[in-house]
């Protein structure tokens, strides 16, 4: 503060004494004569202007000395760098200077003037954790894969550029489909800043992707404690990701810890259909059918959905129709009003040849929310009671034409599904599928056609309602394949061939 009152002081004084000096040349004709002591100068006016220049230099050098003199001083009291810093600040004020034009650059989307600037601020001020970044971020916008890998391999020797280098390499072998490398290098970057959002949502999608179950848990655990995922949301997804890990673990053989995963996701998540039903046939081997049927219980209360009821059926298998029936009310009297109560239990009444019962539970069903399953559903309980022929095919031929009720529809980008699943086979998304109604213009499966395939050119032949009735998800033979409802059987409609054409 005060130094810099004393360079203006200094200026004023200065440009005084330069018009002074001027105005003194001017008057006095020829030149100047100067007294110093008993010594007398007389100078002529070019004599005059030089001695002025000399004088002007003098006293920058003076300035530069008194710097210099100051360093000194605080040299001596004790500020070991103040000497080289006096030396050092033209060079920082230039490298800064190169560093701020550098990244005016980069805002203003000029990389090679970026990196050209960037080189710059390298050569005077040796500070590489700031230049790197701007070099790499312009090499990237740039295009130059080469150039920005390598920075990022320079930004790994510090510390606190590391974790740049790390997530730099990782989207860069993420672009070009290295997902092995990427992986290990996105458990380096989590290692480095486990509070990082998007680095931990990376991995967590590589690990899903490359089945690692386990580790996807771990992570997932760390991004709940480090308070980048709510608690909730963090213990439905543990719960999920615990489901894949026993289905892997079953998958391996061995049923034992397989058994003790799914019970540990449906506790996670009572409401998980396929869990439910995992952890459900893990108590029947466990023979424990009461905490089977309670879990199942636990589940239907939230989504009434038909794994539900056909896992329920497992867990007495060689029980009489009228047994299974009375067994049912736990089930079926949660959620009385839903279509798939009421499908369930006209299904359960035609097992028990009980087809007025039966008729009498779909209610207004068939009429109002026709779908190839209650259609399916109207026809065989019309052969049962003994309609005509004509009759039974008319329900079924309006099966094939109805909608196919709820199915696994991804919230994120409507995909349909044929079986549950954690990530989404369309675009990726982690546990966004919800047994719902699809909506008109949602993407169908793929698999559909299997079945189509099967039925395409004998529409107007109607399959023995018998058949039917046997194809029924809750046979115990069936139930390993719960997705066989009869539903699945008609799988023919105008629309299906519409949008496999539009997909395609
Ligand atoms: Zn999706």
């Amino acid at each position: 503060m005060l130094w810099s009152l004393f360079k203006i002081i200094l200026f004023v004084v200065l440009i005084g004494a330069a018009t002074m000096g001027a105005t003194y040349l001017l008057e006095t004709d020829g030149g100047i004569r100067i007294d110093i002591g008993a010594q007398e100068f007389n100078l002529g006016a070019l004599q005059a202007v030089i001695a002025l220049i000399v004088l002007v230099i003098g006293l920058w050098l003076l300035l530069k000395l008194a710097g210099l003199v100051v360093a000194v001083f605080r040299f001596l009291n004790g500020d070991e760098t103040a000497i080289s810093r006096h030396f050092d600040r033209n060079r920082e004020r230039k490298g800064y200077q190169a560093l701020a034009e550098g990244m005016m650059a980069l805002a203003s989307g000029e990389e090679r003037t970026a990196i050209t600037k960037a080189a710059r601020a390298e050569r005077y001020l040796r500070r590489p954790e700031l230049t790197n970044l701007i070099t790499a971020q312009a090499a990237e916008m740039s295009g130059d894969r080469k150039k920005a890998s390598e920075v990022y391999k320079r930004l790994l020797a510090d510390e606190r550029t590391r974790f740049v280098g790390v997530r730099g390499l990782m989207k860069q072998k993420l672009e070009e489909g290295d997902t092995d490398t990427a992986l290990k290098l996105a458990q380096k970057a989590f290692a480095l800043k486990p509070q990082h959002a998007e680095t931990g949502d990376v991995l967590l999608a590589l690990q899903a992707t490359h089945n690692d179950w386990h580790g996807a848990r771990e992570t997932l655990g760390k991004k709940v404690k480090y308070g980048a995922l709510p608690k909730d949301v963090g213990k439905r997804r543990d719960a999920v990701l615990a489901l894949e890990e026993a289905r892997e673990i079953f998958d391996e053989g061995n049923s034992i810890r397989a058994r003790e995963a799914a019970i540990e996701a449906n506790k996670l998540s009572p409401d998980l259909v396929p869990a439910a039903v995992m952890a459900a046939r893990s108590y029947m081997e466990q023979d424990n059918p009461r905490y089977a049927a309670r879990v199942l219980t636990k589940a239907y209360k939230v989504t009434p959905h038909p794994d539900l009821a056909a896992a329920f059926a497992e867990i007495a298998p060689d029980e009489s129709a009228d047994e299974r029936l009375k067994r049912f009310k736990t089930l079926t009297k949660e959620h009385p009003d839903s279509p798939e109560t009421k499908m369930l239990l006209a299904e359960l009444h035609v097992a028990a040849e009980n087809y007025e019962k039966a008729r009498d539970a779909l209610g207004d069903l068939p009429y109002e929310k026709p779908t190839q399953r209650v259609l399916t559903l109207m026809a065989a309980i019309e052969r049962g009671l003994e309609a005509p022929d004509s009759e039974v095919r008319a329900w079924l031929a309006k099966a094939v034409k109805a909608p196919r009720g709820p199915q696994w529809v991804c919230d994120k980008c409507r995909h349909i599904h044929s079986d549950w699943t954690p990530i989404c086979d369309n675009c990726g998304a982690f546990d966004t599928l919800s047994w719902t109604e699809p909506k008109e213009g949602d993407m169908r499966m793929p698999g559909g056609e299997k079945m189509d395939a099967l039925l395409i050119g004998a529409p107007d032949i109607a399959p023995d309602a018998e058949m039917v009735v046997e194809a029924e998800h809750m046979e115990p033979e069936d139930a390993e394949t719960p997705t066989d409802t009869p539903a699945d059987v008609v799988d023919v409609t105008p629309e299906d061939t519409t949008e496999t054409e539009t997909k395609n």
